[in-house]
């Protein structure tokens, strides 16, 4: 597969303010952020040039800078317009916006009271292959050995940087043994979610059970998911969920802006066929991002 470098591409990415070709968007080496992990970010997707709930996006972005002690610069409204001008400026209808926001380079130690903070906007295409046969086919996860800390060991509700050197650990080691992601447990050892996304069991009643979000990010479409499951009457219990207990759970899916939802058939061990709810979610998520 040949890769095409986020740092060599066509378009404007927004720094700071303003459009700058997107070659040229670049911060120095010396920047707190990439030293000290001080960077928070977004992830959203657009569906027929709209942002699916970028307004929570953005309220996730100012809630991680204030966890990370600083400041959003800008205001929400200021944000949203940027958004909508890269995507403008780089004629991109369904693809993934990401907007992040990261300590300079003025203070390098572990203090950094006095640096300016800086935002930035990239977006990129990626439009949402809907291939039911494939998506329903299923993902398989390891279990990874790293254990999501606890709230008092991590900001662990904001979506920050340092907060994936595990995921990408766990995720690299899952991807060397064969499978394509990987389940992560929590420091209780209950089950918490996988390296980019929510998960969701299913028992043999239909019910549907998720791992209460007091220790990593309560993802948006982990709570558009729940909302929909409820409006279909389908019961869902947030709760701490045992690994042992995946032995009787009959389907199993991720969901995270870019999994949207993403049946599982697999984690380690345990089998599991992507069925009839499963199938209601996928469909079901994707009427709600593409409405007709
Ligand atoms: N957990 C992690 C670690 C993630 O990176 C993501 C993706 N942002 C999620 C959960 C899902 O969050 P969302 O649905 O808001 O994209």
């Amino acid at each position: 597969m040949s890769l095409v470098p986020f740092d060599d591409r066509d378009g404007e990415i927004w720094l700071n303010g303003e459009l700058v070709p997107w070659r040229s968007a670049k911060t120095h080496t010396l920047s707190h952020g990439l030293h000290y992990a001080s960077l928070v970010f977004e992830g959203e997707r657009v569906y027929g040039g709209k942002i699916f709930k970028g307004k929570e996006h953005t309220k996730r972005l100012r809630i991680s800078c204030n966890i990370l002690d600083f400041d959003l610069p800008v205001m929400d409204e200021q944000l949203e317009l940027a958004k909508q001008k890269v995507l403008h400026a780089n004629k991109i209808t369904d693809g993934y916006v990401r907007a992040f926001c990261w300590r300079g380079s003025e203070m390098m130690a572990v203090s950094a009271q006095k640096t300016s903070i800086n935002l930035a906007i990239a977006a990129w295409e990626w439009p949402s292959y809907f291939d039911p046969v494939t998506k329903m086919a299923g993902i398989s996860l390891g279990i990874a050995d790293w254990k999501r800390p606890s709230p008092e060991s991590a900001p662990v509700h904001a979506k920050a940087a340092g907060l994936y050197m595990i995921c990408t650990l766990s995720k690299h080691r899952a991807e060397q043994q064969g499978f394509q992601d990987a389940l992560m447990l929590d420091y209780r050892g209950y089950v918490a979610e996988a390296t980019g996304a929510n998960v969701f069991f299913v028992d043999k009643k239909g019910t549907l059970h998720t791992p209460t979000a007091d220790c990593f990010l309560n993802g948006i479409t982990r709570q558009t998911v729940i909302s929909l499951a409820k409006s279909m009457e389908i019961e869902v219990v947030e709760r701490h969920i045992m690994p042992q207990e995946l032995a009787s759970m009959k389907e199993c899916f991720l969901t995270g802006t870019a999994a949207e939802v993403t049946p599982v058939s697999r984690i380690g061990d345990h089998e599991f066929v992507p069925s009839e709810i499963c199938r209601q979610m996928v469909e079901g998520y994707s009427s709600i991002v593409n409405p007709a």
